[in-house]
């Protein structure tokens, strides 16, 4: 088995989703006592969120590439970035470590081919919904459609992720107002919507809305089960 290396913390919430789902995905496939061999590097969330904010994208990048080389360094096959924001500078981080990156709109895009889907909607953060290096990827590599919601729709989504998700806070209210922006991807001909963000997952699941819904989470964990126990 090889050992996957996290660079998680962003945020915390989101990254427990990841221990969790991947030793259940390794015991799953391997049964018995057998858990997965992981080195993690969870950073501080609120020094990082104001590079973000503050469009310090070089700063933020210099902290991860940091952050990767130590998982790098504790013996890690390949590396995950458990976040799709950050995946903003997935090139600066990749230049950095010589083990694979498993990126996570390459893991959601092929699932997505999997399931024959050609238009999703996509729910992130403002910088993953509104720029081009998530979206773009999706669409160049893959030939997907990629809908997002309205500038209003994706300040709310926004919103809530960093002033509730992050925080490990789950409103019904906020549930209710992702439920209406699904459904209104779908009206727009969205055959699936993805839930770009690694905190989403823990606001709206499958049983809430009979639009197919695509956990970045979820998927992006498969995978790495998936590289951890292949040749
Ligand atoms: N976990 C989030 C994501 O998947 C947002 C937090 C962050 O900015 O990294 O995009």
């Amino acid at each position: 088995m090889k050992t996957i290396g996290l660079l998680g913390g962003m945020s915390w919430e989101s990254t427990t989703g990841y221990y969790r789902a991947i030793n259940e995905g390794v015991r799953a496939r391997l049964g018995g006592l057998h858990s997965a061999k992981i080195v993690m590097h969870s950073v501080d969330f609120a020094p990082l969120e104001k590079l973000q904010h503050a469009g310090d994208w070089d700063g933020a990048a210099t902290m991860l590439c940091e952050a990767a080389l130590s998982v790098q360094h504790g013996g890690a096959d390949f590396l995950l970035i458990c976040t799709n924001t950050m995946h903003k500078v997935a090139a600066p981080i990749e230049d950095a470590i010589d083990i694979p990156l498993l990126h996570i709109a390459d893991a959601t895009a092929e699932e997505l081919v999997k399931h024959g889907i050609t238009r999703v909607g996509l729910l992130g953060t403002g910088f993953t919904m509104a720029e081009d290096f998530y979206k773009g990827r999706i669409r160049d590599k893959y030939g997907i459609e990629v809908l997002v919601p309205d500038e209003n729709d994706r300040s709310l989504v926004h919103r809530v992720i960093y002033d509730e998700l992050c925080l490990g806070k789950v409103e019904d209210a906020s549930r209710q107002e992702f439920l209406r922006i699904i459904a209104d991807l779908s009206a727009q001909s969205a055959e699936a919507v993805i839930l770009g963000c690694t905190e989403i997952g823990m606001l709206v699941g499958q049983s809430d809305t009979a639009v197919r819904l695509f956990d970045t989470t979820a998927i992006h964990s498969a995978k790495a089960v998936d590289w951890a126990l292949s040749d």
